[in-house]
Formats: structure tokens, sequence, C-alpha cells
């Protein structure tokens, strides 16, 4: 028989949280670890997480599994299609191991090129345009 979670919550805002998420089916985890995945809407092994998305996907998912709101971005990338987008959000929600590995590629790929000023469009455009001196050019405010 699998015990209480072991769930660490550091303050009382926290505990309330984590007690309000519990006593709603779509947001809450069993002792199994397993719940809602915000992604693929199946009931399985779930972790929470921080996650970048743009209104498109957002619209093509449910609310129900969102833990919360954490920021509105002005613009970034979407962490599940990997385009650049106005606006982005970023929310708390559980996502099952399937879904994180989607997260995670998406994320590798940004990384390996570079992070925000290698992979996003603008900033390559601005690149090719201004050659390796742009990031220089940028900060004497020349470009
Ligand atoms: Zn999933
Ligand atoms: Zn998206």
């Amino acid at each position: 028989m699998p015990t209480k979670l072991p769930v660490k919550l550091e303050n009382d805002p926290q505990k309330r949280l984590w007690e309000k998420h519990q006593s709603i089916e779509q947001k809450s985890v069993n002792s199994y670890k397993e719940g809602l995945c915000y992604n693929c809407f199946k009931n399985k092994a779930v972790s929470a997480t921080l996650a970048d998305i743009c209104q498109e996907c957002f619209d093509k998912r449910g609310t129900e599994t969102i833990l919360a709101m954490v920021v509105e971005k002005f613009y970034g990338m979407c962490f599940f299609c990997g385009k650049y987008k106005f606006p982005i959000v970023q929310y708390n929600f559980r996502l099952c191991m399937h879904c994180h590995e989607g997260v995670r590629k998406i994320l590798t790929a940004y990384n390996k090129a570079g992070g925000f000023y290698g992979h996003d469009p603008f900033w390559k455009s601005m690149k090719k345009k201004q050659g390796k001196t742009w990031a220089r050019q940028l900060r004497q405010g020349t470009l």
C-alpha cells in the first residue's frame, strides 16, 4: 500500500494551495503520483512543471488541470509548438513523462541554438544581416 505522498510544503500559502488542488479531481494526484496530464489529458504518473505556452496551444487544451498562472510574458517561445508568439504565458501544471519528453526536446533544440538570441527568428535574421559584430553593435546602439 502506498503511504501518503511525501510532499514538502514550506509555508502556509503552499499548504493551502496544495490542499485546494487536491480537493479538485482534475488537479489532484493520488498516492501513486498519478493525475491528469495537462497536455494529453490522460490519467498517468505526472509531475508538476512550469512551462511557457502560446494562446493557440492554450486554446487547444483544457484549463481544468492548470494549477496556477505564473507570469505573463510579452513575447517568447511556446514550449509546446516551439514557435515564437505574442503573448506567451507561463503556467504551472502537471505533465506525464511522455509529454515532459516532448517539451524537453523543444528546449534542447532551443538551448543548442544558443538560447533566446540564437533561436529566436528575429535575432537569427539580425545576426545574418549584421554578421558577427551584431551583439557589440547592439550594446553600443549602432544597429
Ligand atoms: Zn501527457
Ligand atoms: Zn504553442
